[in-house]
């Protein structure tokens, strides 16, 4: 560990936070940097923090973890400074979050008016799209300029979302049809007990569902290889103290386990293909097939089902 940078405090972790095994049962993948690295690993200055792969599950997480003093530092900003340009986040897309949506319905032998819920609703794109497919949508959202924007931008009334983090929301138990973490359980401190929480405010039979990170993605690795022929044992995987702020990447394992000990199953999942950055454009065509058929696509997919 070098200098410690302002804002910042570091919590050692005990346990795989999704299948509980000790972090002693894990292996150094890696190390990250405090600022991107870039394709030159070596000339990285700053924290430089281990990325851990859990041996049991897959879960791959940064030990110890960074911890902003001030959570504005991450969540403070404006939206638009937050998604830059080029990732096209603000362009309407009218399909978005609808196979999804489509997934979920089929699982719970939809009818219309099921109450769905958003997890990080960000500037609102689930809600709309939940709306649109007949759910009554429900939102939390930590950042109050995402809410505002979210709020106004889509006419989603304001007692429907809560300006509020998973740890300090308030539904009654069992009040969800379906419950989402889209882009989330990546970015907090403790997935686990996030899910946990989710699975309270979830009806027997319902739809828990996440979408994030898998260690798996083709891209990463031959980043990862690319930096080892260099002779450093720096990763791309997470990204504990830079935008956006990823903590840790998920296993179809990393799920099974958590599912198996707190009283749901896997219903379905997939990997997504995704974005391709650094792939030349004349490649994504090849690559983009190639990850589909091995399952290395960027993200993963998954629908839990509540026991009962
Ligand atoms: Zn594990």
């Amino acid at each position: 560990m070098q200098t410690t940078p302002t804002g910042y405090q570091f919590e050692e972790q005990a346990h795989c936070d999704m299948c509980g095994r000790e972090t002693s049962n894990a292996k150094v993948l890696g190390h990250r940097a405090s600022k991107t690295t870039g394709y030159f690993p070596r000339r990285a200055r700053g924290v430089i923090i281990p990325v851990l792969q859990c041996n049991h599950c897959g879960l791959v997480y940064c030990d110890p973890l960074p911890l902003p003093l001030d959570i504005g530092q991450h969540y403070n900003v404006e939206p638009a400074d937050y998604w830059p340009e080029t990732l096209n986040y603000f362009k309407e897309n009218p399909t978005y979050f609808d196979y999804e949506n489509s997934v979920a319905k089929r699982l719970l032998n939809f009818q219309d008016g099921m109450k769905s819920l958003d997890i990080g609703s960000g500037i609102g794109k689930a809600l709309v799209s939940m709306r649109r497919a007949g759910f009554e949508p429900y939102g939390i959202e930590p950042s109050e300029k995402f809410r505002k924007f979210c709020v106004e931008k889509n006419q989603i009334p304001e007692s429907c979302l809560q300006a509020a983090s998973v740890e300090t929301a308030q539904y009654p138990d069992g009040f969800f049809d379906f419950i989402t973490f889209g882009a989330v359980l990546e970015h907090v401190y403790h997935p686990a007990q996030c899910l946990s929480i989710a699975l309270k405010w979830l009806r027997p039979g319902g739809i828990l569902h996440a979408e994030v990170p898998s260690p798996h993605w083709l891209v990463a690795r031959l980043i990862n290889l690319f930096y080892r022929l260099q002779g450093t044992t720096f990763v791309t995987n997470v990204s504990p103290m830079h935008v956006p702020y990823h903590l840790y990447e998920f296993t179809v394992p990393s799920f099974q386990e958590f599912a198996a000990r707190s009283g749901c199953e896997i219903a379905h999942h997939e990997f997504f293909v995704c974005a391709q950055y650094h792939i030349p454009k004349f490649l994504q065509g090849l690559t983009a097939k190639i990850m589909k058929r091995t399952n290395t696509g960027m993200q993963l997919s998954v629908f839990m089902r509540k026991s009962g």
